[in-house]
């Protein structure tokens, strides 16, 4: 009997916790993707995260990170916040090569608590196709997930893609 009522209390929590869950997913639109996020879940994982760069200690990375505040558009960091992104916690970056001197390609990518709704009929297979549009700077969604934290545990996650040019602020030599 004790076993039943406590299974019972049990399943009503949960029940109440998937409403919860349900009613705090929001949605957002970019570039005929349709996603559905939480942020409140998304910043509290945050706060137990590193970033990938400051865990590194590679020349590419030390130098990502001086110029990292100047780096991304404000527009982007407006999204990382209503996402509930740490603009600061990149999962990981990349550093391809140097385009010209003192500005050096790479890409990047976070993780945030949702899921994807609509994926783009015709979505770029990869963010490097999207080069006719690309000046600086350029992200989309993702349907790739690589290296997602364990502070997520089970949740649904979606992931964030950017690739840009960065500028080679560092007093050390730059690669090629
Ligand atoms: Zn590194």
């Amino acid at each position: 009997m004790i076993c039943g009522w406590f299974n019972n209390i049990i399943n009503n929590v949960y029940l109440i916790q998937e409403n919860i869950y349900t009613i705090r997913m929001k949605i957002i639109e970019y570039n005929k993707w349709e996603i559905e996020y939480d942020d409140y879940l998304t910043q509290k994982v945050y706060k137990s995260l590193t970033s990938g760069p400051e865990d590194c200690v590679c020349e590419n990375c030390k130098n990502f990170l001086l110029a990292r505040e100047d780096f991304y558009p404000e527009d982007f960091k407006k999204v990382l916040n209503q996402l509930g992104v740490d603009s600061k916690k990149e999962v990981e970056i990349t550093w391809f090569n140097r385009i010209k001197p003192g500005w050096h390609l790479y890409s990047g990518w976070f993780h945030f608590v949702g899921n994807i709704l609509k994926i783009p009929q015709f979505g770029y297979k990869t963010i490097y196709e999207q080069a006719p549009e690309f000046k600086n700077f350029a992200w989309d969604f993702s349907v790739r997930k690589h290296l997602i934290s364990s502070a997520f545990e089970q949740n649904p996650v979606v992931q964030l893609e950017w690739i840009g040019l960065v500028s080679w602020v560092i007093d050390l030599p730059e690669p090629s």
